[in-house]
């Protein structure tokens, strides 16, 4: 048996991926090494990478910059604790946070992956309320096709349907759902298309400490995009009844919906931001829960403290490559290039758009989604990409990209063709 073979079959024997069976797994390739935007496969096949490894790897991999960063950092410090100490890494990543988001958006918590900067939001937003002598207002409300991790507390706000609450529902807390957002992206929101939201709200401000969403994209609930006023509808309902709003842009934050963080789109600053994936570049694992002064000091009113403080929290090793990612991104232009890769994506799946088995082709900022009719089928349409030398992973009935921004036109053109032609052999 070659290395490659046993690597495979211990894999296989003992490894779980996600989402899958430890007894039964879908295929997986091995990778030798990524390079730029290609994903190099151990038998030397190069994939032209589609997914940025879901959102993050925006600058491409191997990028000299970022590798010098971390390479420079580890010999300084790899890491340290947090508590009772601070390093250089940490204070810069915040400075440029604030400085790039929204102008209230004051305070800075480090966590250590997406889905617990969305625990550390979930109890700022019931820790504020306890702390203003509003104790009862203490469950969250949010909208139908979310995702928001796989953590108890972010799946409880997950889509009930596609988010595995069936599996869960006797440990998850009961919360408010609103209807998804019907109103696409370049329709405006009317009444009727927020009336759902309108009462449900309405009905629930007494209990609710929060509403989260995702601001414009909804990701791995469906990869669907909704008009910008429909949120700027909610901000408006969250200032009324006394809800803080938190934007959860762990996905969209860092211009992948053409807009530095999505929630621009609408115009509106969220009081609490989840911000994680692409803020690495997809080197490590970091996010960060921004908030306002008014529910960092209300969180802090007589002597409260904020009660979660992961071991790995602003890891200086992650805090570093973001600060270099984070400034690659400023220096880049990235507000031609972003609308430059909408076209082109928009271009290439032209094709797609007429055949019977798809349901919708929609692209925004540097994402494409081919919408099937049916769901497909994982691991063959998995091989068809890979055979035609690039990397796109589907899920149900949804075939999406998410490319770097680095990748060129001509990678980009070869992406969208592969997958044209894959789609137009589905049945
Ligand atoms: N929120 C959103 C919108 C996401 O897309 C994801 C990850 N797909 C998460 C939260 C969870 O992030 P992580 O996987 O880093 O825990």
């Amino acid at each position: 048996m070659s290395n490659i073979e046993s690597m495979l079959a211990f894999d296989r024997e003992h490894l779980w991926h996600p989402y899958t069976s430890a007894v039964n797994p879908l295929t997986v390739y091995p990778v030798a090494k990524t390079d730029g935007v290609k994903i190099i496969l151990e038998d030397g096949r190069e994939l032209i990478d589609g997914m940025a490894s879901w959102w993050c790897a925006i600058h491409g991999y191997n990028n000299p910059a970022l590798n010098k960063a971390l390479c420079d950092q580890v010999q300084k410090m790899p890491h340290v604790m947090f508590g009772g100490l601070t390093h250089e890494p940490a204070v810069s990543l915040a400075r440029k946070l604030i400085d790039l988001s929204p102008p209230p958006l004051q305070h800075v918590f480090f966590a250590d992956s997406g889905s617990v900067s969305v625990e550390v939001a979930l109890k700022m937003a019931i820790q504020y309320y306890q702390a203003v002598g509003k104790p009862e207002k203490n469950r969250i409300m949010t909208i139908r096709n979310g995702y928001h991790g796989d953590t108890l507390g972010a799946m409880s706000v997950c889509d009930p349907v596609n988010g595995m609450h069936s599996l869960f529902e006797a440990v998850l807390p009961k919360h408010i759902f609103a209807e998804a957002p019907c109103c696409g992206y370049d329709d405006g929101c009317t009444d009727a298309d927020f009336a759902d939201f309108k009462s449900k709200i309405e009905n629930h401000a007494h209990e609710l400490a929060a509403v989260i969403l995702e601001p414009v994209v909804q990701g791995a609930g469906g990869m669907r995009f909704y008009s910008p006023d429909y949120l700027k509808r909610v901000r408006q309902a969250c200032d009324e009844h006394d809800v803080l709003l938190i934007c959860d842009e762990i996905a969209t934050g860092f211009c992948r919906a053409g807009a530095m963080f999505a929630s621009e789109l609408a115009g509106i600053c969220p009081d609490i931001m989840c911000v994680g994936k692409a803020i690495t570049g997809g080197y490590m694992t970091l996010a960060a829960t921004l908030a306002t002064a008014k529910v960092a000091e209300g969180i802090s009113s007589d002597g409260g403290v904020f009660m979660h403080g992961p071991t790995f929290m602003a890891n200086p090793l992650a805090c570093t490559v973001a600060n270099a990612s984070l400034d690659l991104l400023v220096e880049s232009n990235w507000q031609e290039r972003i609308p430059q890769i909408t076209k082109m994506l928009r271009a290439g799946f032209t094709p797609c758009e007429n055949l019977s088995t798809v349901a919708e082709v929609r692209c925004l900022g540097a994402i494409g989604v081919v919408e099937m009719k049916n769901t497909v089928d994982m691991d063959s349409i998995q091989l068809e990409f890979v055979k035609r030398g690039v990397w796109v992973r589907p899920f149900g009935k949804l075939i999406y990209v998410m490319p770097p921004y680095v990748i060129s036109n001509l990678e980009l053109e070869a992406l969208t063709s592969a997958i044209c032609e894959v789609v137009s052999l589905q049945r």
